[in-house]
């Protein structure tokens, strides 16, 4: 099959990453802009357009299927970023069209996590599934939810929040300004306050900055409160999961995102939840999954994937 290309942009509050994706899922170049370093949406469009240009340029690729940007709250509706806290650019940004007009492409937007489960449909795990969720475990929890073949993305292009499903409403506050969403417990945020609770409740000191990485590295050796800390994140979200299954009946959920490096401590017990509480209709018929897509190109391969749709 004659391989085709795809210009993949994720956004993220820090860095712009900007990469050159081949249809068969591999990125072949890729660079980044410093986001946080504009204030100026135009001198922004314009630097991504040149950066877009160079790198065609210095693989010697004349023809892109498109452009695709997964960005915190993109719109796929409107083509815009709305209201992103994490970025400099305020209120509503009309990226789509401000990149559109300097390409000349399809120019494709969406939110990141959306745009991760194309990635998953196109280059990863869920190639020719039709129903399936990915759930995305990082400074939040996303998710991208696909029925029938096709991305839910409800009347005003903002549905797939289940990182903001409640499981506990007197629990945790959340970022969004409510309380006992699944994303407090199970971001890793959400994780690191779990293991420093726990330690705190047994008299133990935790370091102020302790990182998953490092709860899945005292969890190694034996500390049964890291231990504790994985299985109650399993325990929310092998509710919240079983509960999604229930409203779009997935073949798969797919797991993306660092807290998922912590395999079998997080995913052994969530295995387990899941089953438990799954209602008994849908018992065998879905499996968690670990993301197929690289880790490091995973959000610019999604980016990529959106212009195939
Ligand atoms: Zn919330």
């Amino acid at each position: 099959m004659e391989q085709t290309y795809a210009i993949g942009i994720d956004i993220g509050g820090t860095n712009t990453d900007i990469g050159l994706v081949r249809s068969d899922g591999t990125c072949i170049a890729r660079t980044n802009l410093p986001t946080q370093s504009y204030s100026d949406i135009e001198a922004y469009a314009d630097d991504v357009a040149d950066v877009i240009r160079k790198i065609l340029s210095d693989n010697g690729i004349n023809e892109i299927v498109g452009v695709g940007i997964g960005a915190p709250n993109g719109n796929y509706y409107t083509g815009t970023i709305d209201y992103a806290p994490n970025l400099p650019f305020k209120g509503r940004i009309f990226l789509q069209e401000l990149i559109r007009s300097r390409m000349d492409t399809k120019v494709v937007l969406t939110n990141d996590a959306n745009a991760a489960a194309f990635g998953e449909k196109i280059y990863g795990g869920a190639r020719g599934l039709t129903d399936f969720i990915l759930i995305t475990l990082g400074t939040g929890v996303g998710s991208g939810i696909f029925v029938n073949g096709q991305m839910v993305y409800g009347h005003d292009g903002f549905a797939g929040e289940l990182g903001h499903a409640i499981l506990y409403p007197d629990g945790r506050a959340c970022s969004c300004g409510r309380s006992g969403c699944l994303e407090a417990y199970a971001s890793a945020r959400g994780i690191v306050q779990t293991y420093k609770e726990l330690c705190q409740e047994n008299g133990i000191a935790a370091p102020a900055d302790i990182t998953c990485r490092d709860i899945t590295q005292r969890a190694d050796s034996g500390d049964e409160l890291a231990i504790d800390t994985w299985r109650r994140t399993a325990l929310c979200l092998g509710i919240a999961l079983s509960n999604a299954v229930t409203f779009s009946s997935p073949q798969a959920i797919f797991l993306m995102g660092g807290p998922v490096k912590a395999g079998h401590w997080l995913l052994d017990p969530l295995k387990q939840y899941f089953d438990e509480y799954l209602l008994t209709i849908f018992k065998g018929k879905a499996d968690i999954r670990r993301s197929e897509l690289p880790e490091n190109d995973a959000a610019v391969l999604g980016a990529a994937a959106l212009v195939y749709e």
